[in-house]
This record gives structure tokens, C-alpha cells and sequence, in this order.
């Protein structure tokens, strides 16, 4: 685990360096990778008490490990509220996802098994000192977690740091072949997001960003 900001931890999910991120905000996981990333996650937690674990969203490479990892640590999961019933029953995942290959693929390699959700996260509700914002749009029920005191905010995959394919670094939207409603995206990234000049923010992918102007302009200049 490599530290990021007070009491905020980054995780590598899989082995090549920020490409499927995860953190440990105080005693909350915060995701989970792939379903191929339990061994990864748990070593690096190793010897940090984890009394929860939370999602941004219910996609494959955030839910992974997220069954395995709560029932070793017999620890409640958390998902905001318009992912939880995904985060239960997998087959969901690949049926709200766009009618694409590439979709398809990243459902069977990488999607982890369901777990019963104890806590269907809304606006404004408190993790680890973290405001839930919903952001709906990459999924139904996205969430990003943002902490005013000192201008965190963890940001899911609504936008990216680095493509975790071609790991080419830079700011983008998600791919819109695995995004059920990019424009819906688009507006919780404009409306939710923009105005609030993060210092350091954390993706699902990508390196952690404290550059708030280089946030600011990018989301001030996606089209409406
Ligand atoms: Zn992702």
C-alpha cells in the first residue's frame, strides 16, 4: 500500500502499477479489483485493520475480489443504492452493460462473485470521514467520495488518469463501450464534480492527480 493523502491509502489490484486501482480510506476498502485480485489485495492490507468495505460501482474490475474479501475478513459491504442489487446478483453487471464485445469479455474475465449488500450508500452519507456524492452514469448507482477538509476525492471511473489497456496517461471520460450512459456520466462529472477544485484526486485507473487546475479546465471543457 502506498500512502496518498491522511489516513488515504492507494492499492495496486493487479500487478502493473495504478492500471485497477483500490484504497483504504481510515478502516474502509474502498473497491476491489477483479475477481483474480483477492491474493494482491489482502497481502496488501496485511497487518491494517479493515472494518469495512465500500464500492464506487459495481462494474467487474471494482467488485472482483469484493465476496472473497468480505467473507475473510467477515467485514459489511457497502454500495450505493442503484448498484446494490448488481453488487447481489452479478448477471446484472452484464445486463446493464452497452451490447458490445468488449463488454462481454471484461463481464467473463473479470467479473467476481455477488455478496449480500448491508449498506445501499446515498448522498451525503458518511464513510471514513468521505462524503457520498452519487454520480450516476458509467454505472446506475456510481458513487465518488469526497472529503472537504482536505480536498480528497476518490473518484471511481468517472474519469481516468491512464487507460488501463495502453496505459497512455492523460485525462479521459471512460469508454463509452463500457459505460451504460456516457452522457448521464458526463453531466454528474460537469455538475457534481466541477466545482468542487479537488487538490488530489484517485481513480479507478490511472496515477492519483494534485493538480486541481489541470481537473478544473478538463471537466469545465467536456461539451454539454
Ligand atoms: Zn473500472
Amino acid at each position: 500500500m502506498r500512502q496518498v493523502a491522511d489516513g488515504v491509502w492507494q492499492i495496486n489490484t493487479i500487478p502493473v502499477p495504478n492500471a485497477v486501482n483500490a484504497y483504504v480510506a481510515d478502516d474502509v476498502l474502498i473497491d476491489a479489483g477483479t475477481r483474480h485480485s483477492p491474493g494482491l489485495i489482502k497481502r496488501s492490507l496485511q497487518g491494517h485493520r479493515i472494518n469495512a468495505h465500500a464500492l464506487t460501482h459495481a462494474h467487474p474490475d471494482h467488485q472482483g475480489a469484493s465476496h472473497e474479501i468480505c467473507e475473510s475478513l467477515g467485514i459489511p459491504f457497502w454500495v450505493g443504492d442503484g448498484d446494490a442489487d448488481a453488487a447481489e446478483n452479478p448477471e446484472l453487471i452484464g445486463e446493464r452493460q452497452p451490447d458490445h464485445w468488449l463488454a462481454r469479455l471484461y463481464h467473463r474475465l473479470f467479473t467476481g462473485p455477488g455478496h449480500p449488500v448491508d449498506r445501499r450508500l446515498v448522498e451525503g452519507n458518511d464513510v471514513a470521514g468521505f462524503r457520498v456524492l452519487e454520480t450516476p452514469g458509467h454505472s446506475a448507482g456510481h458513487v465518488v467520495y469526497w472529503r472537504e477538509s482536505d480536498r480528497v476525492l476518490v473518484i471511481g471511473d468517472v474519469l481516468l488518469s491512464m487507460n488501463p489497456v495502453t496505459q497512455i496517461r492523460g485525462l479521459s471520460e471512460p469508454r463509452r463501450k463500457l459505460t451504460p450512459d456516457p452522457a448521464q456520466n458526463r453531466r454528474s462529472a460537469k455538475q457534481k464534480l466541477g466545482s468542487l477544485e479537488p487538490a488530489l484526486v484517485l481513480f479507478g485507473h490511472g496515477p492519483p492527480l494534485r493538480d486541481t487546475r489541470k481537473f478544473v479546465e478538463f471537466v469545465g471543457r467536456l461539451p454539454d
